[in-house]
C-alpha cells in the first residue's frame, strides 16, 4: 500500500469523478474522504481558511462549525466535497441537504492507495 503527500491526487479525484467521491468522517481537524473509483482513500487536515488574520483566540473555536458537526452526525451521506483548488489550498465541504456550504484550508493532504476497508 503506497502513501502520497499530495492534494494533487484529491483534486485529480474530484476533477475526474467527483460523484465517486464520499466523505467518510470529520475527525478532530480533519476529514477522511474515500474514492469509490480509485479505491484509495484521502486524509486531509483542515484548517481555518485565512482571509483575514487569524483572531488571537480563534483556537477555542472549533474547526467544524456546529451545523456542520450535526450534518456529520446525523445525515453523513449528504456531506460531500464541493470544491478542491491545490493552488489556493482550499476545500469546500457543502451538505446537500442542508444546502450549506463550509469553506477551508488544505493544511495537508494524504493518500492512500489499496482496499479503503483495511484502513480504518
Ligand atoms: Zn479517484
Ligand atoms: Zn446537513
Amino acid at each position: 500500500m503506497a502513501v502520497f503527500l499530495s492534494a494533487a491526487f484529491l483534486q485529480q479525484c474530484f476533477a475526474m469523478h467527483r460523484l465517486d467521491l464520499a466523505v467518510r468522517q470529520l475527525k478532530g481537524s480533519g476529514i477522511v474522504v474515500a474514492c469509490r473509483q480509485c479505491k484509495i482513500r484521502h486524509t486531509v487536515r483542515l484548517g481555518r481558511r485565512a482571509e483575514e488574520p487569524e483572531a488571537p483566540f480563534g483556537d477555542e473555536v472549533p474547526l467544524f462549525a456546529e451545523p456542520l458537526r450535526a450534518c456529520a452526525a446525523t445525515h453523513l451521506p449528504a456531506v460531500g466535497v464541493h470544491a478542491v483548488d491545490v493552488v489556493r489550498d482550499a476545500l469546500d465541504l457543502s451538505c446537500a441537504q442542508c444546502r450549506a456550504t463550509y469553506p477551508f484550508r488544505i493544511i495537508e493532504c494524504v493518500t492512500r492507495s489499496g482496499s479503503e476497508s483495511q484502513a480504518r
